[in-house]
This record gives structure tokens, sequence and C-alpha cells, in this order.
């Protein structure tokens, strides 16, 4: 049985939409305070309203996370509404394709300053709040693709996502002196907006390559999330756990029964 997560301030980035709406659902069903972050202001209000019609507690503001003034504002906002913020979800992220060969510096620049550099940006717009938490957690959502596995299209992706675990890494040395555990979530193929964007014929193929036939669900992740943010999972820092419904495991298509 977990301690509750009852009133643990919990800010999420990328809230809107998919994972992050998951990870958003599963904390507020668990008792935290919810605050959204993503910069369509209309899709996080909507959410926040949904959450405290279903009994739960939100609030959100519309925020850039390629931005420090954008998220600043953010989080001065969940500080004047909550008091503080114990757990960070660094979950938003893009992901569009672009092969290597036809990719320009703005395509590289686009994605790592989202990706890479927003994670960065957001950890440390959030560490004071999260230093007086006493027992912050920090969860990043970063990939199975390139920390583990590669896919065509998305080598600039794959390094963004190679470069949150290094990030994560580092961070949990930093910040374990004040109590803080920094850790990732790496998702394998999540039914999400941004992965219906990719086209049938991929998610097709994806679910059949996935050991428990099926794609996952956002709450899959947001589930994970709230295990790291719990009392219990205290002693784990500076570590990615893998959700994928066994996807990197088989050698070939052979091997999934
Ligand atoms: P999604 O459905 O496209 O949702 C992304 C969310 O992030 C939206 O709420 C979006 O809202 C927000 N966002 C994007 N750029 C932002 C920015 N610059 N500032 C603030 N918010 C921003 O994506 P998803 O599939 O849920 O993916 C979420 C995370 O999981 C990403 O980090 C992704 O790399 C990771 N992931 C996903 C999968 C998967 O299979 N779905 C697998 C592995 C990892 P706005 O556009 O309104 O800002």
């Amino acid at each position: 049985m977990f301690a509750s997560m009852k009133d643990r301030i919990v800010f999420i980035t990328g809230a809107g939409k998919g994972i992050g709406r998951g990870i958003s659902k599963v904390f507020a069903a668990n008792g935290a305070k919810t605050f959204l972050v993503a910069r369509s202001e209309g899709v996080i209000a909507g959410l926040a309203e949904e959450i405290r019609k279903e009994g739960g507690t939100a609030d959100y503001c519309a925020a850039d996370i390629a931005s420090r003034a954008s998220l600043d504002k953010a989080v001065a906002k969940a500080l004047d509404v909550y008091g503080g913020i114990d757990v960070l979800c660094a979950n938003a992220g893009i992901f569009p394709s672009c092969p290597l060969e036809g990719m320009c510096e703005n395509d590289w620049d686009a994605m790592l300053n989202t990706n890479l550099k927003g994670t960065f940006i957001t950890v440390q717009a959030c560490l004071e709040p999260l230093k007086k938490s006493g027992a912050g957690r920090v969860i990043v959502t970063s990939s199975i693709t390139g920390p583990v596995t590669g896919f065509p299209g998305w080598s600039h992706y794959a390094a963004s996502k190679a470069g949150q675990m290094g990030f994560v890494r580092t961070a949990a040395l930093e910040l374990a002196k004040y109590g803080i555990t920094v850790n990732a979530v790496q998702p394998g193929n999540i039914m999400t907006e941004g992965l219906e964007g990719q086209g049938e014929d991929y998610l097709k193929t994806m679910a059949a390559s996935i050991p428990l036939k099926r794609l996952g669900k956002p709450e899959d992740i947001g589930n994970t999330a709230l295990f790291l943010a719990s009392r219990e999972a205290g002693f784990i820092t500076g570590q990615g756990i893998i959700v994928d419904g066994g996807q990197i495991i088989p050698e070939s298509l052979e091997a999934i029964l």
C-alpha cells in the first residue's frame, strides 16, 4: 500500500494532451493538487475543469518550456495558487520526423531546444520550491527511442531523449543533497494525439512489435510517474523505468509469440 499522494503539489508540463493528460488525471485521482502547463491555454483550462468536476484539484498556466521567462510566470502562478511545488513532471516534448539527409540546423535546434534545453529550463525554474519541499521529486518523460532504440527520421529526437537521460543522472547527483530525486519514465509507443499523427501504418507496425500486443495508454505512464513520486520510491534516483509492453526485448518478430 502506497502512502497517500494527497495534497502533494504536482507541476506537469505538456499536460494538455496525451501522456501529460494521463499523468495529470492519475495524480488528480490520487488526491494530488495538479498544476497543468502547456502552450494552448484553452486545452489546459478544459482539462482543469474536467479534473475539478471529477472531484480533483487542478489549476493551470499557459507556458512554453523553451522559454525561461514563460516558465517563470507559470511557476510564480503555481506558488501563488498552492504555495509550493513537491513534484515536477517534465513531460512536454515534440517529435516531428525528419530524415538526416534532409535535416537543416533549424530542425535540429527546434527539437533540442524544446526537448532537451526545455527539460533543463523546467527543472531549474522549479528548483527553489522543490528544495523547500524537503522531499522533491523530478520525473522526466524520456523515451526508449535514443537511450535504447533507434527509428529512421528521428535522429534529432533520439539525441534529445538520450540527452535527457544524461541530464537525469547528473541532476540526480547534484540535487540529492536537497532530498530531491530525479528519475525518468521511458515510454515505448503510447497512444496519444501526437503518436496518432504518425499514421495508421506506423501504429499497426508498432502494435505488432509489442509482446503485450497493444499500444500503451497515457495512464500506463501516469501510474509509473505516480510510483516514482511516491514516498516509497524515495531511495530511487538517477534511473529510468522503461514502460513499453516489452517492445525492446524481442530479437525479431518471430520472438513474439
Ligand atoms: P502529444 O500528444 O503531442 O502532447 C504533447 C503535449 O506537450 C501537449 O500538451 C503540448 O501542448 C505540449 N507541448 C509541446 N511543446 C510544448 C512546449 N514548447 N511548451 C509547453 N508545452 C508543450 O505528445 P505525447 O505523445 O503525449 O508525448 C509527451 C512526451 O512523451 C514527449 O516528451 C514525448 O517525447 C514523450 N514520449 C511519447 C511517446 C509516445 O508514444 N506517445 C513515446 C516516448 C516518449 P501545446 O502544443 O498546447 O503546447
